[in-house]
């Protein structure tokens, strides 16, 4: 027992310092003792439940002399199995998400473990110098990798990173920390230092219970997944990411802001009672599902789902959706070893479309770039990437990728009802080039007898030249959703990635309420219609101002569809605008 542990001083039942001492124990759950840390809240809601250490930082290896130099190799060879059989998971996992051809890599990647010379080299090292299986592996990465970088040919070039990937499994394997966490077969909290928008799409998404990050941005991705996964998270939370923590109980409060380490019986039971309340209240929503989103005046509002795949649809329908208002396309980019094809494509926008059954459908264009980063698209490194090559822009610099897409979506169309929007639009020129390459695109497939339907086309409002000149663009398309969390990022000038800033990202911001009340203002004189797919549109407290600015669609992670439909059907919107609009604005 560790010296710092409670436990560890000297127990004299006679000594009243001691007595204490053990009650205090006690009370903290014997042997345990409950640290909490305070973080920012992404979500409400309680999760209990096992941590689970997520450690994405390259394993530091270690020189070090071993006597059994068989037992060495034999712990080499059994790390090396697991990889490969949790490669094997992670490839049936794949398939079944995002395709075979997308899946190969992890087949590959089994391959190169069962390499000749790598296992040759690995073994080789250990026995000449009698060293531990970590550092070989290590310096056989080391050498493998720079061989490969060496190369002219590109292709083997990019084999340099699947080598150092093969063996960081094998090392983590050997330590005893599994890389990912896409193995979990129980629920967990997820704990890590920060989740890129890559690593999010690998997680075995059904067993996380809640997330934890040290780092990330109450406006990141990894924050508005979580929302999409309607669990609690929290964010910027200052807890040691030693292994300590690993495997231990952890109570997630995301009321309060806050994670419970080894929590106290006290508190488990208040946590599991508010536990129950929330499924209780949650419970009593749901009779709220197949019910209009309509005010008591009558005022109609669309209450739409954001999702960032065909998973997500699930949620969508038991939380009444009653369309899907934003389908962030590029996670299935992100999903991908390589450009995924028009086939691929077409497969998941089909089944979304036939999953919503005739309800609209609004696809939005890949927006790859900023924070969203696809090692196979090249994009060079940028000093600003939020205002950098990014979505539309890399679409009109890459017709080829972009017409890829299109032609996957318009064939879907034939299927349900479809709708495009396009991502990050500043001008009306890059919205009339859009237009003629979806001419092109749709006289393509009639050329080839390939069927699609009629598919509204529109854009989204997410930087500020779009919304001061909304009135020009509503001539151009057919409907507007407004993107808040660029929008405000752009508006104030505040990096929605940089959680030092959280305080200044105030969407409330009379600047970023004007935009959408402008934009609303100029779409319904050309009477087209205007919704909200940014974060801020699942904001209850903004939803009667919604309403008042004439709002027609909402369109928020799925388990917020039912909260907004609560406000909306309980409000009369006639005798509150006024107040409303010279409140807020
Ligand atoms: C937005 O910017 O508000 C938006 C919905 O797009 P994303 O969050 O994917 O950038
Ligand atoms: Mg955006």
């Amino acid at each position: 027992m560790s010296r710092n542990e409670p436990g560890a001083v000297h127990r004299n039942r006679n000594c009243s310092l001691c007595m204490a001492l053990f009650a205090w124990i006690k009370k903290a759950g014997g042997n345990r003792m409950m640290k909490v840390y305070q973080g920012k809240s992404v979500l409400n809601g309680i999760a209990i439940g096992k941590i689970c250490l997520y450690k994405r930082d390259q394993q530091q290896v270690v020189r070090c002399k071993v006597q059994d130099i068989e037992g060495e190799i034999r712990r080499f060879q059994e790390a090396k199995e697991t990889a490969i059989s949790q490669l094997g998971a992670l490839y049936e996992k794949a398939v079944k998400e995002v395709g075979e051809t997308n899946a190969a890599i992890f087949e590959i990647h089994q391959m190169m473990l069962e390499d000749e010379d790598y296992l040759e080299s690995i073994e080789n090292i250990i026995r000449t110098q009698g060293v531990n299986a970590e550092y070989a592996v290590g310096t056989t990465s080391d050498n493998f990798a720079a061989m490969f970088a060496a190369m002219d040919d590109d292709y083997m070039k990019e084999r340099s990173a699947d080598v150092w990937d093969i063996s960081e499994r094998v090392l983590a394997v050997l330590s005893g920390t599994d890389k990912g966490v896409v193995m979990t077969k129980e629920p967990v909290i997820l704990v890590a230092d920060d989740l890129a928008p890559s690593e999010t799409v690998q997680l075995d998404k059904e067993n996380i219970l809640s997330f934890v990050t040290v780092h990330g941005s109450l406006n990141s991705h990894t924050a508005i997944l979580a929302r999409t996964m309607s669990i609690p998270a929290l964010v910027g939370t200052e807890l040691p990411l030693d292994a300590g923590i690993d495997g231990k109980i952890g109570a997630v409060d995301g009321n309060q802001g806050c994670i419970y380490i080894d929590p106290d019986e006290e508190t488990l039971e208040s946590l599991r009672k508010k536990q129950a309340e929330e499924q209780e209240k949650k419970e009593l929503l749901l009779t709220l599902k197949g019910k209009e989103s309509i005010t008591l005046d009558g005022q109609r509002v669309l209450t739409y789902a954001n999702i960032g795949n065909s998973k997500d649809l699930a949620m969508v329908i038991q939380n009444g959706g009653e369309g899907i208002g934003l389908f962030r396309s590029e996670f299935l980019y992100l999903e991908s070893e390589t450009y995924p094809t028009e086939e691929e494509q077409f497969k998941v926008y089909k089944t979304v479309a036939e999953t919503m059954a005739g309800k609209r459908v609004i696809i939005r264009t890949l927006d790859i770039g900023a924070d969203k980063q696809a090692d196979y698209f090249q994009l060079a490194k940028e000093e600003n990437p939020a205002m950098g090559l990014r979505a539309i822009r890399i679409c009109l610099t890459r017709p080829e990728v972009f017409k890829t897409q299109l032609r996957a979506l318009f064939r879907a169309s034939a299927y349900g009802k479809l709708a495009v929007m396009y991502p990050m639009i500043t001008s009306v020129q890059e919205v009339r080039k859009i237009k003629e390459i979806v001419e092109e695109v749709k006289q393509e497939l009639t050329r080839e007898n390939l069927a699609y339907g009629e598919v509204e086309q529109g854009i989204m409002i997410e930087t500020p030249a779009a919304a001061v000149i909304s009135d020009l663009l509503a001539k151009e398309v057919d409907f507007f959703s407004i993107g808040t969390n660029d929008l405000t990022q752009y508006l104030l000038a505040v990096d929605r990635q940089n959680e030092a800033l959280d305080a200044f990202y105030d969407a409330h911001h009379i600047a970023v309420l004007r935009m959408i009340y402008h934009t609303v203002q100029n779409a319904h004189r050309e009477n087209i219609w205007c919704g909200i797919c940014g974060e801020l549109g699942a904001d209850t407290k903004l939803t009667k101002l919604f309403l008042a600015m004439g709002i027609d669609e909402l369109s928020v992670s799925p388990g917020r569809i039912l909260p907004l439909r609560k406000i909306i059907r309980e409000t009369n919107v006639e005798e509150e605008r006024e107040k409303l609009l010279a409140n807020w604005l």
